[in-house]
């Protein structure tokens, strides 16, 4: 077992000025909490905690790192709470110990498609403090070196797996190659294990032989780097068993035909030694074209850097060789934790932005991910800090952007959960639908069948999901309510020629009248003349028998207009195509002839005229509206309301009643309100027979002594 005097040596090898007193007291605590508790091997449970310690030195991390190993499992395992490890550690070591006990609650899924999925959470504990990630890989890592002692065959190839499936490629996508290799070798053992021994087994029968020729190439690279005076130390070593493994199953070969079995490296000063002594090993040996590759060049975005390169040996052998100097090998090793400078007294910050920036470079760089475009979707965190992270109620990230609400997250799901969406919970609680989610929030939706989608969702959501579903649903039920206005209007229409509509329904000629507009079908047919889109009258004239004279199509149209107009007298607007329809004119701007005016088709009311600037028109889907213009033939008078603000004073009243009527204008009604500082205003409800005269009077009361404003409202 390592103790803790071996772990601070480690730490002092790298770092001399590093703050032991911290691992000290981390040490001491971790002692003292997990006190009495044993591992499954039966020894001490602090054994656990020292191991994790110790490859956290080894990774070369800074203290903070080191403390928090040590403290790890503490707020999960014992008494301890994460206040009492920020009162005695600081929030550093707290924040981090927080993050691991949170992650190791995330259920995680093994299945293969759910990779993509359960490295988004690693990556977003990363995002927060990279260090959560290390001690989680350092972690499993001793579990894996302990996994023997579980009692079940079963859980341990579940741990295996999961080790497979997570641990690995996270370690991988990390550049921390040491940990990738033995978590994947020590997984394989209990996955696979008969695989394993077989491999094993073919190693070993050679293994001798084999010995030889590697220690052969081995002199025969040495001699030929001293003969050009290049400083190196040559390596050569036995693949993992894994990765044999995976050649054979992914490119369908027998243990014979796998060539690589050892891999030469050669590690030099500088980087220009590096392709010197590329340029070496080529002239001694013939390259394989394909097979040369410069990540010095062009380095992998876990930072990894060597010149790769196979050539083929004096007997016909394979030679695989990697080539890069001792700094690249120490990155290939430790991956991004060699960058990772925690060196004390320097500003997390700093080292943050840095892991953002390979962020980056991971993300666009990646090869693995089973759907790049999700992966991408979720790491935005990283490239773009405006957005918030959540969970749903089983642990599956999402994310949003800023400002997101309950109703985003409900459409994010499945647009179903969003329309029937009545309910949120946060965190357990429950919560307005326009509450802003936060990162980390828990968020569980809570949804009733036959629920309808709010207009007034579309005032707080964020997402274009969200707004593009609710405005379709929204079309969706305007299409249903034009289908049965139109389907009113026609069967109005057709009743005026003794004709019913629903006896033409479904019929040839009622076929012929669809084609002849170019409809898709009947419905869409009587849903556009619920919209205003065509007349019920274009309708009805495909249907009235032909006479001689009505074959002409205007003499038609002049005739039913006419016909309609004499009956509805009282009209006083036209509106485009409808004139048999009920027209009402707006409370909400009240329009007056010689206001630009636009109609509203409503359900089962006809049309409402408003002014075109009315703020309601303006809020309105334009596929309810309908062009309307005045009727200037038929004179009407039409209410208005009034505003004249002025000082108030004897005989007020009576002066502006009498600029009112000097111009033909009737007052309707008035309310008078006093104000402070002697002021009043009147409201007035006036009848005009358009703009001309409004303004007429409006013009006149402005000329009352003491009237300081005159407007017209726009209730
Ligand atoms: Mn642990």
């Amino acid at each position: 077992m390592i103790r803790i005097t071996d772990i601070i040596d480690k730490v002092l090898e790298y770092n001399p000025d590093a703050d032991l007193d911290l691992v000290d007291r981390a040490y001491i605590y971790s002692a003292r909490v997990h006190d009495g508790q044993m591992r499954l091997s039966g020894e001490p449970y602090l054994s656990h905690p020292l191991e994790v310690a110790g490859i956290l030195a080894d990774m070369k991390l800074d203290t903070v790192s080191i403390a928090a190993g040590l403290l790890h499992d503490v707020v999960e395992d014992t008494h301890a709470t994460r206040e009492e490890i920020q009162d005695a550690f600081g929030p550093n070591v707290a924040h981090i110990v927080d993050g691991v006990t949170k992650l190791s609650k995330l259920p995680f899924k093994s299945s293969q498609e759910r990779q993509a999925e359960n490295i988004r959470k690693m990556i977003l504990a990363m995002a927060d403090d990279i260090r959560v990630i290390f001690i989680k890989l350092a972690d499993r890592l001793h579990n894996m070196r302990t996994l023997q002692f579980h009692k079940t065959e079963e859980r341990k190839r579940i741990i295996a797996q999961e080790t497979l499936d997570i641990y690995a490629p996270i370690a991988a996508r990390l550049g921390i190659y040491w940990i990738k290799k033995e978590l994947e070798e020590t997984s394989f053992m209990y996955t696979l294990p008969e695989e394993h021994e077989r491999i094993k087994t073919l190693i070993n029968k050679d293994r001798k032989e084999r010995e030889v020729f590697v220690e052969r190439i081995k002199r025969q690279i040495k001699d030929k780097m001293d003969e050009v005076n290049l400083n190196c130390e040559v390596q050569g070593r036995y693949k993992q068993f894994y990765s044999i493994y995976q050649k054979m199953t992914t490119q369908h070969l027998d243990f014979e035909e796998i060539y690589d079995l050892v891999a030469f490296r050669i590690i030099l000063d500088t980087v220009p030694h590096c392709y010197e002594a590329l340029g070496h090993i080529h002239a001694i040996w013939r390259p394989i074209a394909k097979k040369f590759k410069d990540y010095i060049g062009f380095p992998k975005p876990n930072m990894y850097q060597s010149l790769h390169t196979t050539v083929i040996g004096n007997s016909g052998d394979r030679i695989e060789l990697q080539i890069r100097t001792v700094e690249m090998d120490q990155v290939a090793k430790s991956g991004i934790a060699a960058h990772w400078s925690y060196k004390e007294g320097k500003t997390i910050d700093e080292n943050i932005s840095k892991a953002y920036e390979w962020l980056q470079n991971l993300v666009e760089n990646q090869e693995h991910i089973k759907d790049p475009d999700e992966f991408l979707e979720s790491v935005r965190i990283d490239l773009f800090p405006d957005d918030v992270y959540v969970f749903t109620p089983d642990g599956e990230i999402k994310s949003l952007p800023i400002g997101a609400t309950p109703v985003d997250f409900a459409y994010l799901i499945h647009s179903e959960v969003g329309n029937q969406c009545t309910g949120a919970k946060v965190n357990g609680r429950m919560v307005p639908l326009d509450k802003h989610l936060k990162t980390g929030d828990r968020v569980e939706i809570i949804t009733t069948k036959h629920n309808q989608p709010s207009r007034d969702w579309l005032k707080f959501v964020k997402t274009i999901k969200a707004r593009s579903r609710i405005r379709q649903w929204i079309k969706q039920q305007e299409r249903e309510r034009s289908i049965s206005l139109g389907r009113e209007m026609l069967e109005k229409a057709f009743r005026k020629y003794r004709l019913n509509f629903n006896n033409f329904s479904k019929s040839e000629e009622m076929e012929k009248v669809v084609q002849n507009f170019s409809f898709k079908d009947e419905e869409e047919l009587i849903a556009s003349v619920g919209y205003g889109k065509i007349t019920p009258l274009q309708v009805v004239r495909k249907f009235l028998p032909k006479t001689k004279e009505e074959n002409d199509d205007d003499t038609l149209i002049t005739r039913i207009i006419s016909k309609v107009r004499k009956k509805r007298p009282k009209g006083g607007v036209m509106v485009k195509g409808m004139d048999d329809i009920l027209v009402r004119f707006a409370k909400c701007c009240q329009p007056v002839p010689g206001d630009p005016i636009i109609g509203y088709i409503t359900r089962g009311h006809g049309v409402t005229i408003h002014r075109k600037n009315c703020i309601n028109i303006l809020k309105t889907s334009p596929e309810r509206l309908i062009e309307a213009s005045w009727n200037e033939e038929i004179p009407t008078s039409y209410p208005v309301s009034v505003l004249v603000r002025s000082h108030d004073r004897v005989g007020l009243l009576a002066d502006i009643a009498g600029s009112i009527s000097k111009h033909g204008a009737n007052i309707l009604e008035v309310n008078t309100i006093s104000r402070t500082n002697q002021t009043v205003e009147n409201r007035f409800t006036l009848t005009v027979a358009g703009t001309e005269q409004l303004n007429a009077v409006l013009a006149a009361i402005k000329k009352v002594k003491l009237v300081h404003e005159v407007k017209r409202l726009n209730r």
